[in-house]
């Protein structure tokens, strides 16, 4: 990831205040003013955006920052904690049955990096958690999906459910589920059809599956490289299904940074996992803090 404009103006709006023994109310109007251009141009939500600036400069006026003691480092430290407090605040991680099979259902547009993640979250699971995942080729609308997916498994080493592409997805996942259950699979990942855009095929599709299947955990696969539309994608998927967080894929690309800053803030689901990379090892638990902390740079 590399989100260099943003980490730069923003480094450079909080510079000015550097040395000044007190900030004036100026000062700081100048300084969120430059921080709210750096977010916009960034592509973050511009409601997201709003709230930001303000909580930042009530903050900093409220608690006397402006004349303590190293005014610019504490407004640094409120820069910082709002970010970490933008993105979610805490690691969310993955939701687990009571009983085994786990069952995640990954759901996203196509060439957003689903598959891919399908593969990298059942190797993480597998090297971190000893597990044995089962995957479900449940996107029949393309063949080539299903060899992909047999792809990732072979090389990561984890058995593919499939049926061919004549079945009914919803059949395709109940039956993936129960040979699970009968092989005592403790994860079972059911990667799902993706369109080009949401269509209401799809998210019937998504929803009769959810109801049949009843997941522990379905994640929305998003690509942090479409910005806003990101942002605009991740509400659709939201609406229909409810989802229980986020990937967000192709972050190693983005030089913006406008989906990770804006997505929990504006659907309120978690970012739990992201992709930085085409590897099947290239996938790491999302960490707000760490994530503020690269911004800052
Ligand atoms: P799907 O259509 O949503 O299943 O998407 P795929 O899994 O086929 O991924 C589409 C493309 O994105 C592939 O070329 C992947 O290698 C690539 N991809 C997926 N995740 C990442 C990521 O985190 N970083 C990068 N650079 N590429 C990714």
């Amino acid at each position: 990831m590399a989100f260099e404009g943003l980490t730069e103006r923003l480094q450079n709006a909080m510079r000015k205040l550097r040395g000044k023994g007190k900030i004036s109310e100026a000062d700081l109007r100048a300084t969120m003013r430059e921080i709210r251009l750096a977010l916009l141009e960034a592509d973050v939500n511009f409601q997201v955006v709003r709230q930001f600036v303000k909580t930042v400069e009530d903050r900093a006026k409220g608690s006397k920052v402006l004349e303590g003691l190293n005014p610019s480092q504490q407004i640094v430290k409120i820069v910082d904690e709002e970010l970490t407090k933008t993105m979610g605040e805490e690691a969310v991680g993955l939701n687990k049955a009571p009983k085994i099979p786990t069952i995640i259902m990954m759901s996203g547009l196509q060439g957003a990096g689903k598959t891919t993640t399908v593969g990298k979250l059942a190797l993480k699971l597998k090297n971190e958690q000893n597990a044995r995942p089962l995957l479900i080729a449940d996107d029949v609308y393309r063949p080539a999906a299903i060899e992909q997916l047999q792809t990732v498994g072979q090389q990561i080493d984890v058995p593919v459910f499939e049926m061919g592409t004549d079945v009914d997805p919803v059949e395709i996942a109940k039956q993936g589920l129960k040979k699970a259950q009968e092989d005592h699979n403790d994860y079972v990942i059911i990667d799902t059809a993706g369109r080009l855009q949401i269509d209401e095929k799809l998210m019937d599709e998504l929803k009769n599956i959810k109801e049949a299947v009843h997941p522990n955990e379905i994640l929305l696969v998003i690509d942090a490289m479409t910005g806003q539309n990101a942002v605009a994608t991740a509400e659709g998927f939201d609406k229909t299904l409810d989802v229980t967080g986020v990937v967000l894929t192709k972050l190693d690309g983005d030089t913006r940074g406008g989906a990770a800053l804006s997505i929990r803030a504006v659907t309120g689901k978690p970012i739990k996992f992201v992709g930085q990379g085409e590897k099947m090892t290239d996938l790491d638990v999302f960490h707000p803090d760490r994530m503020a902390s690269r911004i800052l740079g």
